[in-house]
């Protein structure tokens, strides 16, 4: 890859959808008739925690830079400004009136930063620096890079090498929300990018860490420390870069969902604010823009993005304690938990079919959510993450069934190739252009099922079908259901005697 000087640019950052998008910190600025402004105040973090630089006389010519093996290059301290324009307008759909919101979305670079640069042993640079913060995700994404050329060399899969990678660590990131309602009352808000971290697809692929809040962490969220120090959080964004990779590769079923996704950055969160989805019950517009997207195939393909990514820093993770233990995190993202956080299983049972196509925001919404803080480990099922977490946990189920009865192989080794063959299995059926939310779901797990019962080949079956029955009800009614003939493709009913 071409190692010239990298500079952010707007198509690069158009892309963030497959990556996730920061938590900000918001002041109202209120520019036009005020008696009406909307409420933005409950997304405040507080200020983010300035990120200094260690050694700022250590330049490229005296010391190494991060760029070598799976990393292009690394830069530190890049200043962006993202302009997000929302107008929330009146349309008449089939003789009805709807309110819906046209977004529109720009970036620019307003700071260069610098190349990384290290000029002594890294083992000695604090953390919390600029260059801390480089080396650690280096680290991260080594270790999922790592996982992904096992599987590449012993596994029984055709796999592309990955081409390097950008790294853009502590960015400063001024996101400027103007929104105008269909009476034309007007608001701009400034807000600081914090305690997130994201991947952007595109011509120059990078891992982007934003800074602390002072906020998270006097609250101890993310367990009180910058999120690029948890462990697990770039092998998730590696994660992404590997779905996009392999995504990419020929294959036009995803172009609806790219196309999707890059109009809607907001949609594709690391970890969504609860703030962020009072904000959007609070306006009709954007409450039927998300309304609209929930039951689609866009959502139900950003699920799979998002536990695909799950799936891989699990598999990558060696940590006694990672990002799947912490506040926010646990249980709703641990791949191995079989509840959320209120207790509602992670199996395709009615409850969850009936979470992921008919929960309301107001009925996720409950509690008494002062700061975004208080709900942050409430699962909303609107939100790509939960799905996918559920997405995750059950095609984990599975291919853990089918590596137990390949006892020879490395478990941990043999899941992840099974995950890739997941994903590929998926692209390579090319059916997903016309398909409904229902029908890309139900296509999604049956990809799953499939990749296990493959992988299971002369093996016991008892296990792997008793998996199949506990974690995929619905699925299994949706195969003996004669409705679905479309679905059934695995032949799972026989092979298990469901
Ligand atoms: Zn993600």
């Amino acid at each position: 890859m071409n190692k010239t000087v990298f500079a952010l640019t707007s198509s690069t950052l158009a892309v963030l959808a497959f990556g996730c998008q920061p938590r900000t910190k918001t002041k109202v600025v209120e520019v036009a008739k005020p008696d009406k402004v909307y409420n933005f105040t409950k997304d405040s973090y507080g200020d983010p925690i300035e990120v200094p630089i260690f050694d700022t006389s250590c330049r490229g010519q005296r010391g190494a830079g991060l760029g070598e093996g799976i990393i292009a290059e690394a830069y530190m301290g890049v200043e962006t400004r993202i302009v997000k324009t929302l107008i929330e307008e009146e349309v008449w759909e089939n003789s009805k009136r709807k309110d819906i919101a046209r977004a529109t979305y720009e970036s620019a670079v307003i700071g260069n930063g610098r190349p990384v640069a290290i000029c002594q042993d890294a083992q000695t640079i604090p953390a919390n620096t600029q260059e801390g913060a480089a080396i650690s995700m280096k680290t991260q994404a080594e270790a999922a890079h790592d996982l992904y050329e096992t599987v590449r060399s012993q596994g029984n899969i055709a796999l592309s090498s990955l081409e390097s990678i950008y790294l853009n660590a502590a960015i400063k990131e001024t996101v400027i929300t103007r929104q105008v309602d269909k009476n034309e009352n007007a608001t701009e808000t400034t807000s600081y990018a914090t305690d997130n971290a994201s991947f952007m697809g595109g011509e120059n692929s990078m891992l982007i860490s934003y800074p602390q809040s002072e906020s998270a962490q006097k609250h101890k969220l993310n367990g009180g420390i910058p999120l690029w120090l948890v462990p697990g959080v770039f092998q998730h964004e590696f994660g992404h870069y590997i779905f996009f990779s392999l995504m990419n590769e020929g294959g036009a079923s995803f172009t609806s969902y790219q196309e999707y996704a890059e109009k809607n950055p907001d949609l594709h969160l690391f970890q969504t604010p609860v703030a962020n989805f009072a904000r959007i019950a609070e306006s009709p517009a954007l409450r039927s823009s998300l309304t609209d997207f929930v039951r689609t195939q866009e959502f139900f393909l950003g699920s799979l993005n998002e536990g695909f990514a799950d799936l891989w820093a699990y598999y990558t993770l060696k940590q006694p304690t990672s990002m799947f233990e912490i506040s926010c995190f646990s249980k709703n993202r641990n791949v191995s938990s079989p509840v959320f956080y209120n207790g509602i299983s992670k199996s395709w049972d009615e409850i969850l079919w009936n979470k992921a196509f008919h929960s309301t925001l107001e009925s996720d919404l409950t509690g008494d959510i002062k700061t975004p803080i208080d709900g942050c480990s409430q699962p909303i099922f609107a939100d790509i993450h939960i799905i996918g977490a559920a997405i995750a946990h059950t095609a984990d189920a599975v291919f853990t069934a089918a590596a137990q009865a390949q006892p020879t192989q490395d478990a941990t080794r043999l899941k992840a190739e099974m995950s890739l063959a997941w994903l590929k299995s998926i692209k390579d059926s090319n059916e997903f252009e016309d398909l409904g939310g229902k029908a890309s779901l139900s296509r999604i797990l049956n990809a799953a099922v499939g990749t296990g019962m493959n992988y299971l080949k002369d093996a016991d079956k008892t296990a792997f079908c008793a998996v199949v029955s506990s974690k995929f009800p619905m699925l299994v009614k949706r195969w003996k259901d004669a409705k679905t003939d479309n679905e059934d493709v695995l032949g799972v009913v026989n092979f298990c005697s469901l």
